[in-house]
């Protein structure tokens, strides 16, 4: 049903008018999803149901958030959520939200330019002090990295010491698979599942990473929770030491 909604919208409006009244828009199709039998903890709308994506992926019909962010979003409301915050690459339902929280100095970047954000940073080169911010969160950015053991120096450096980092990226059971030879969209989306992937990690070889770079690491592997429509995950809390 969200798809179709989506599509015939999709079709029938020009795509900028579309973006600039996603809210609009996002609210008329959530109204066909409301309930009380869950809760996006990120708009906390209530929910008969989450979308289910094809991938397995539950989406809030309302803000758009997947289960990832809601769950990331929860983690961060639970650290003690101070001093200055880096996200990579932010998704808007939790932007927004963590614009509002006044204890923290919340700043977003992304390289690219596909989401709007304060910074432009290049992750394997970030145009910031040493030991600048408290939290930096980067999930879903790595994979997309060729240099990635540099972006995860930098990382430490523009980290404060016991500053906090979060990281997640899509994983893989056994071994790393990074193939740099593999350049073509048709090739990398075969080998590591989205055009635009470089390599596909598994959770040990990102965090024998990590660790490389310096971090102190604590693998974090979540339940589910379908109130909250939280999937089975694992992220990575790495500490500075
Ligand atoms: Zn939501």
């Amino acid at each position: 049903m969200y798809s179709t909604l989506k599509n015939i919208a999709k079709s029938i409006l020009p795509k900028k008018l579309l973006k600039q009244n996603e809210r609009f828009f996002r609210g008329l199709i959530a109204k066909r999803y409301a309930g009380d039998n869950m809760q996006c903890n990120i708009c906390e709308y209530n929910l008969k149901q989450f979308v289910k994506r094809s991938n397995g992926d539950l989406l809030c019909p309302n803000c758009g958030s997947l289960s990832r962010t809601r769950r990331l979003y929860s983690t961060l409301i639970n650290l003690p959520l101070k001093g200055k915050v880096l996200h990579f690459s932010p998704p808007q339902s939790l932007s927004s939200k963590l614009k509002a929280i006044d204890a923290i100095h919340y700043a977003t970047t992304d390289f690219v330019g596909e989401f709007s954000t304060d910074f432009h940073y290049d992750i394997t080169s970030i145009s910031a002090d040493d030991n600048t911010f408290d939290i930096i969160i980067c999930y879903h950015v790595l994979e997309h990295i060729e240099k990635d053991t540099k972006a995860m120096s930098e990382l430490y450096r523009v980290l404060k010491p016991n500053g906090i980092c979060l990281i997640q990226t899509p994983f893989k059971d056994g071994d790393l698979y990074e193939d740099y030879s593999i350049t073509s969209e048709e090739g990398r989306k075969a080998a590591f599942g989205q055009e635009d992937h470089v390599r596909v990690y598994s959770v040990d070889a990102l965090n024998n990473r990590l660790q490389a770079a310096g971090f102190n690491t604590n693998l974090i592997t979540a339940d589910s929770d379908s109130f909250s429509g939280f999937r089975d995950e694992t992220y990575i809390k790495a500490v500075k030491p």
